[in-house]
């Protein structure tokens, strides 16, 4: 999942211990000809961060929730839903990294999106704003507003608002362009911007078994019912057998991702990557584990009185939680 960028300095010192001055001439020429190509000259400070503001309370992972090559940058999710810092996110400005021409490319999943052909030859995507300022497709300057952080789009129903950012090499157009460039590298490489490290700690291979309220809990609504309403919400209810406080379980080892303002409440994600397979439980949940904490299954996450909403999914897919 890693960038496909090649790093000039590592060839290079290989080259040279290898074969002498005779390779380090032609590498100088082909250093040469590389700096020569318009794309390549612009460097790091041609670009603007792709929000606008304090980038010190801004939170983005690795990888992206479903694998894709793409980054979701949100708000720390330290600062609890109506603090100052998480409003004055919500109210900030997603801006052009570079100059280029801009158009808009709304669509289901990612809602008020747009599109940036930048003047570096690559494709920008900028998804799930609440607004955007571009109406027809126009120029627009680095650094220039193309919308306002958001959460439209049926793929952002059950997080907070943040940005979902994709890179594309090439001017690409359309719904059926692939981001083949890894965002969260181009950051760290062009801002000095490192993501939110989850544990290093290695974790079991496993896949969900069992519900969030093991052993005792009713079903409401089945997988093929909720599926029918709304395929990216498909899962199961899963409701406490009685009134009180309940234990909310991990039904698999993995990593933990909060997300606590959402239209369905607290949102708890349990990714084993390894296995490609992650369980999204929403609901009233009092989460007691830390984001990117490793837990494991059928250790506590947190506490409930309410019904549970449960779905699973393999390889960015909905599963049947009861298969
Ligand atoms: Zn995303």
């Amino acid at each position: 999942m890693r960038s496909s960028i090649s790093t000039d300095s590592g060839s290079a010192v290989t080259a040279r211990s290898a074969t002498g001055i005779l390779v380090a001439r032609s590498l100088l020429f082909v250093s040469l000809l590389v700096l020569a190509c318009p794309a390549e000259s612009i460097r790091a400070a041609d670009y603007a961060f792709p929000i606008a503001g304090d980038r010190g309370v801004l939170w983005w992972e690795e990888e992206h929730w479903d694998g894709n090559l793409a980054v979701d940058i949100g708000i720390h999710p330290g600062f609890a839903p109506g603090t100052p810092e998480r409003l004055e996110f919500y109210e900030r400005d997603v801006v052009a990294v570079i100059s280029g021409e801009a158009s808009r490319l709304d669509n289901p999943r990612g809602g008020i999106a747009v599109l940036l052909h930048g003047d570096d030859n690559r494709t920008y995507y900028y998804a799930h704003l609440s607004e955007s300022t571009i109406n027809e497709p126009r120029r627009v300057s680095r650094g220039e507003p193309l919308g306002q952080i958001g959460r439209t789009g049926t793929w952002t129903q059950y997080l907070d608002p943040h940005l979902h950012f994709a890179i594309a090499a090439g001017h690409q157009h359309g719904f059926h362009w692939a981001a083949d460039i890894n965002p969260v590298t181009w950051i760290e490489r062009t801002f000095g911007l490192a993501p939110a490290r989850t544990t290093t700690q290695a974790y079991p291979l496993a896949e969900p078994s069992g519900t969030p309220l093991f052993g005792e809990y009713e079903t409401r609504e089945s997988f093929v019912e909720t599926e029918a309403g709304n395929p990216l919400l498909a899962g199961t209810t899963v409701v406490p057998p009685r009134p009180g406080r309940v234990a909310v379980r991990a039904p698999l080892t993995g990593i933990a991702r909060i997300h606590v303002d959402t239209p369905l409440g607290t949102r708890v994600q349990i990714t084993n990557a390894r296995a490609a397979w992650s369980v999204i439980i929403s609901g009233a949940i009092d989460p007691i584990i830390r984001h990117g904490e490793l837990v494991y299954r059928e250790s506590i996450v947190g506490f409930t009185e309410g019904p549970l909403h449960y779905m699973t999914f393999h390889r960015g897919r909905p599963v049947d939680p009861a298969r």
